[in-house]
């Protein structure tokens, strides 16, 4: 599969996720999990390492994250991993373990792609596109009862 194409199915997912969760912000990554049959861990580990994906014998996903990491870092994370473990649903990636640092994640395909998947899933394009025309609206309603 061309990676342009997987990229469009990964935003696509983003987005049919986003739909499916009633758009609820902020999204609920934990429970994106395991919508997809993932469990959910968060450990402390190495300070270089962000998240973890990995498949167990069971084949069964797990998504690990550096507990140590800010709320935030950890949502992306955690989107990011799920991002892998699509990659492998869609056939694009067949290793069963990514461990995640922010060093590495700007050289590897893979590793783009997961971050635009994250990205999209955190912070989708459609919605943020429509409250920014909420805000200006707002803005100009508020100068104009300013003035
Ligand atoms: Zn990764």
């Amino acid at each position: 599969m061309l990676i342009s194409e997987t990229r469009k199915n990964l935003i696509n997912e983003a987005y049919r996720i986003q739909c499916e969760q009633s758009n609820l912000y902020p999204l609920d990554v934990i429970r994106v999990c395991e919508l997809y049959g993932a469990k959910y861990h968060e450990d402390n580990l190495p300070s270089k390492i962000d998240g973890i994906y990995i498949v167990s014998n069971k084949n069964t996903p797990h998504i690990i994250i550096n507990k140590k990491n800010s709320v935030n870092r950890k949502r992306f994370s955690c989107s990011h991993e799920i991002g892998h473990l699509l990659l492998a649903n869609m056939g694009y990636s067949k290793e069963a373990v990514f461990l995640d640092t922010f060093q590495d994640i700007s050289t590897n395909p893979a590793e783009r792609l997961c971050n635009q998947f994250a990205a999209n899933l955190l912070m989708p394009e459609k919605q943020i596109r429509a409250y920014y025309s909420e805000l200006r609206i707002y803005n100009i309603g508020y100068i104009l009862l300013v003035y």
